[in-house]
């Protein structure tokens, strides 16, 4: 089995997950004892949430680049950053290091391309709603990418950042992104990624007319996939 470096931390919330989601996978493939081998570098967020703030991504992209390196020095062979928004400066960690990164944003369309799914909403922060990065991964392959409006788009940043990155869920909170998920769906969305690590820690397939594609579980379920291959 091959040993997988989480990069993670943004937030802690999300990498909780996926050090959980990871171990199970693991276990279900293996069985008995089995588990993940797994680094973890879980850096400060409020370091890395003031850097987005400030506009200041490439002193973030530093910062990652060198967990990255030590991740890469400590023996991991499989790169995983455990967030969809600091895959904005996944050029700069891929940079630093001769392991490759597992980019979510492949492997979530993969998911969606495979449930013959071609125009998909997408829930995630501002950043990654609203800047190329990761829409221009996933139309890449193939999807047309649909985002909520503006006062949905904010709602949804804020959520994010103001309650799951702190562990806190509500169901008032649910129901916003419930109705959200809808106006996406009525604007012709077949699908919905919940682009945002955090996000499935909220709303599951049960929240949804349509297919939903949570990025933890899948960036998880993957980087397992290729550990054992
Ligand atoms: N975990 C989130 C994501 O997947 C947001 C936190 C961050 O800014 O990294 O985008």
């Amino acid at each position: 089995m091959r040993l997988i470096g989480l990069l993670g931390g943004m937030s802690w919330e999300s990498s909780a997950e996926y050090y959980r989601l990871a171990n199970e996978l693991v276990r279900e493939r293996v069985g008995g004892l089995a588990s993940a081998r797994l680094l973890l570098h879980s850096v400060d967020f409020a370091e890395i949430e003031r850097f987005q703030t400030e506009d200041r991504w490439d002193a973030a992209g530093a910062l990652l680049a060198s967990a990255a390196a030590g991740l890469e020095a400590g023996g991991a062979e499989l790169l995983v950053l455990c967030t969809n928004t600091m895959h904005k400066v996944a050029p700069q960690v891929e940079a630093a290091v001769s392991i490759p990164l597992l980019h979510i944003g492949d492997v979530t369309a993969e998911a969606v391309r495979a449930a013959e799914i071609a125009r998909v909403g997408l829930l995630a922060t501002a950043y990654t709603m609203e800047q190329d990065f990761l829409r221009e991964r996933l139309t890449g392959h193939g999807l047309t990418v649909i985002v909520p409006n503006g006062d949905d788009r904010a709602v949804v940043h804020r959520v994010i950042y103001d309650e799951l990155c702190l562990g806190v869920v509500t169901e008032e909170s649910r129901q916003a992104y419930r109705q959200i998920i809808g106006r996406l769906v009525a604007s012709g969305a077949e699908g919905v990624i919940l682009g945002c690590t955090e996000i499935e820690l909220l709303v599951d397939q049960s929240d949804a007319t349509v297919p939903v594609f949570p990025t933890t579980r899948l960036h998880v379920e993957a980087a397992v996939r290729a550990a054992l291959e």
